[in-house]
């Protein structure tokens, strides 16, 4: 099977809340799981940035309905690219919930060089590593 990345950001709705998010990624890991979709979602001050990864069909099937979701906006595609491997093999759908962009600094500071928070300026390669450093640290 050919592999692509698809990596997006986006904001939240006005109204959602975080038991919202933590239900979205719940269903998304089963979903992603039945269609072998790896990948990461990262929420901090009502931003999301998700990576997916997988077979061309179900990227591109699952990103046409997160783009339709009205419980996000302003969704902004950072990167589509045929990839060798997964680099979140095993992980289905986790999420990375933090309150406030302070809160990761120290691993963010490592990819960007730069601390406003901003996954527009980050190119795909260190939208992977950051958010693929997030997960790690979480599961220690
Ligand atoms: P349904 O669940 O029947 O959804 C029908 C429609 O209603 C969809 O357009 C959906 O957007 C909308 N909807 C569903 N539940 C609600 C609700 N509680 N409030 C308002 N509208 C609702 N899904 C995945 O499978 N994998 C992912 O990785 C994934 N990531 C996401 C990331 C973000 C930031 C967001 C906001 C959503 C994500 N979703 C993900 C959910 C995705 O957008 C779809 O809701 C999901 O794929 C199911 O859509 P469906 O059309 O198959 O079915």
């Amino acid at each position: 099977m050919q592999l692509y990345r698809l990596i997006y950001y986006s904001e939240a709705a006005d109204n959602l809340t975080l038991q919202d998010v933590k239900s979205i990624a719940a269903k998304a890991s089963v979903k992603n799981e039945s269609l072998l979709v790896s990948g990461g979602l990262l929420y901090c001050e009502s931003k999301f940035l998700q990576i997916l990864e997988g077979g061309i069909a179900p990227v591109n099937k699952l990103f046409a309905s997160i783009l339709r979701d009205p419980r996000h906006k302003n969704v902004s595609l950072i990167e589509f690219t045929r990839i060798k491997k997964r680099e979140f093999e095993g992980w289905d759908m986790s999420l990375v919930f933090f309150p406030t962009s302070r809160d990761f600094y120290p691993e963010y500071i490592k990819y960007s060089g730069d601390d406003s928070f901003d996954p527009l300026s980050l190119d795909g390669d260190v939208c992977v590593a950051f958010l693929r450093g997030l997960l790690e640290r979480q599961k220690r």
